[in-house]
Order: structure tokens, then C-alpha cells, then sequence
């Protein structure tokens, strides 16, 4: 992969790169295609596939994760994408099951709240994948989804404070119809479920309408929200956050342009999703 990307340097082409866990969705493609309008026609897009398991905490659901590659590379094809990178576990961490695999790059603040505070590794494992992935693809531009927006903040923070030549572009969540965050792990959930998935997305609008003629107390928001969830009794609300967009500090009161997170069980699967209210 790093072979072919400084081949197109050396002849002046600009790499686009989208990474990914695979099993795409259209959230996915909608990467891709930021990524082709920064680099142009001229440019070259790369994804990767790669089921990164440094961010899986020993009880998540790294084995079980939804992998179907053919279909991917037949979607990346279809969306025009130049490149698909898909390493393996050996080739991305040699000697790790030996212990023989050391090296990680860690983000001390951000990744301490909400997804990090839920899952202790994960950030770690995140910021690790791309400080790697970026040497080997060498983008000039990288496109994330806001859909992970605390990852997103902590990649432009790792990016700016170890000044990796590259430029970060967060595209907005893509939604299914009702609202729902696409996600791999949509699949995993039963029709009943699915049904109550959406509501992660009217929560959000529900927090955006209660602030935005009023700030509100986050404590009061908080527990107007976890009355809103019993309407979805299938749900098990495992954060919800208000903050600083930039800082990721916990903000009270809550009001227009503070940022929303939450996340949200149903059975073993986890689903988050965010809006800046
Ligand atoms: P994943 O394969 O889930 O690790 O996601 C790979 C990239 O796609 C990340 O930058 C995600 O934020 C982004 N992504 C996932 N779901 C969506 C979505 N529904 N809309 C936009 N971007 C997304």
C-alpha cells in the first residue's frame, strides 16, 4: 500500500482516504464521495477494510462483527474507488499475540469521556489504527463521518498535535428514512428493535426543540430524556451527553449549539449517535 501511494506522490496525485470496518453501508459511500470531490477526478481514493482489534475491549464484539468483503469490494468498485486496502491482523500488528507489538498512540483528554469512559481501549486502539493507516496510504485528505463525532474531534486532535500532512474532513451522518443513523450494526437488530431504534435520532430532536428558544439545566434535559426513553422499553440508555463541540467539556446549561451524544443497548447491541442542538 505504501509502495503504491508514493508511487502516485512521485507523480503528483492526490490520495483521498476513507478508512473503515467494512460491511459499508451507504453512510460509508457517502465518505467515498466527499473524498472524490476533495481529490478530483485526477485524484486517487483508497479505502480501507479492516476490523481493527486494538479497539475492541476483551468482553465487546470484535469475533461477532459483521464482515462480508466481496459485497464491499463490489460497492467500492460500483462508487468508483481506486484503492482497497485490507490488511490482516499480522500484517498490521507482527508479533502482537507473541507480545512482541508495543507501540501506541494515545490521546490523553478527549478520549476520556463518553465512548472512552464506556469502552477504556477503544481510543486508544482508534488513534493507533489511523496514525498507521495514515503512513501507509499517505492522504492527502482523510474523510470521517460525524456519526462518530468524539472520534472524529480526537483524529483532528492527534492530527494537529503529531502534524500528520493531512487534512481531515468530517461529512454529516447519513440517515435511513426514519431518521436511524445507518451503521453495521444496524443488522444485528431484531424487527421490534429496529422499529425502536429511531429513537436515538427524535431524542435529539427532542433536546434541540426543548433548548432552542431556552438553555435548560443538563441535569433536567438528562432526566426528561430518560422519561422520553420509556417509550422505547427495548431500549437501555447507556449514556446521554451534553457538551462543548470542540472541547468535549460536559456543558450546563444546555443550549442552542451545545452538542448532544448518546448511546443506547438494545439487547447486546450498542448504537450511538449525536447532533449539535
Ligand atoms: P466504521 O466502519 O463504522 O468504523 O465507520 C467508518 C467511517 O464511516 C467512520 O468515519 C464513521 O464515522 C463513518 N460512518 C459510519 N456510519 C456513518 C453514517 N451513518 N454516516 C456517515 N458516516 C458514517
Amino acid at each position: 500500500m505504501q509502495k503504491l501511494a508514493r508511487r502516485w506522490k512521485r507523480a503528483g496525485i492526490k490520495i483521498g482516504f476513507v478508512p473503515t470496518m467494512g460491511y459499508l453501508h451507504d453512510g460509508h459511500l457517502s465518505l467515498v464521495r466527499e473524498a472524490r470531490r476533495r481529490v478530483g477526478r485526477q485524484g486517487r481514493v483508497v479505502v480501507s477494510v479492516y476490523v481493527n482489534p486494538t479497539q475492541f475491549g476483551p468482553k465487546e464484539d470484535l469475533a461477532k462483527y459483521p464482515r462480508d468483503l466481496k459485497r464491499d469490494l463490489q460497492l467500492c468498485r460500483a462508487a468508483g474507488v481506486d484503492a482497497v486496502f485490507t490488511p490482516s491482523d499480522a500484517g498490521m500488528y507482527p508479533g502482537r499475540a507473541e507480545g512482541r507489538y508495543s507501540t501506541y498512540v494515545v490521546e490523553e483528554h478527549l478520549a476520556r469521556v463518553m465512548e472512552g469512559a464506556a469502552r477504556p481501549v477503544h481510543f486508544r486502539g482508534v488513534t493507533t489504527i489511523v496514525a498507521k493507516l495514515f503512513n501507509l496510504v499517505l492522504p492527502e485528505v482523510a474523510v470521517f463521518g460525524q456519526k462518530d463525532f468524539q472520534q472524529a474531534t480526537i483524529i483532528q486532535r492527534m492530527v494537529a498535535d503529531l502534524n500528520f500532512p493531512v487534512k481531515i474532513v468530517v461529512a454529516p451522518t447519513h440517515r435511513e428514512p426514519d431518521g436511524l443513523a445507518m451503521s453495521s450494526r444496524n443488522k444485528f437488530l431484531d424487527a421490534e428493535q429496529r422499529a425502536q431504534a429511531v429513537i436515538l435520532f427524535h431524542a435529539l430532536q427532542a433536546a434541540k426543540a426543548a433548548v432552542a428558544k431556552k438553555a435548560v439545566p443538563a441535569a433536567r434535559l438528562k432526566k426528561d430524556l430518560q422519561e422520553f426513553f420509556t417509550a422505547a422499553p427495548l431500549a437501555r440508555l447507556d449514556y446521554v451527553e451534553f457538551f462543548d463541540p470542540e472541547t468535549l467539556h460536559a456543558a450546563s446549561p444546555v443550549k442552542r449549539g451545545t452538542h448532544m451524544a448518546l448511546a443506547v443497548f438494545f439487547g447486546k447491541t450498542r448504537l450511538i449517535d449525536n447532533a449539535r442542538l
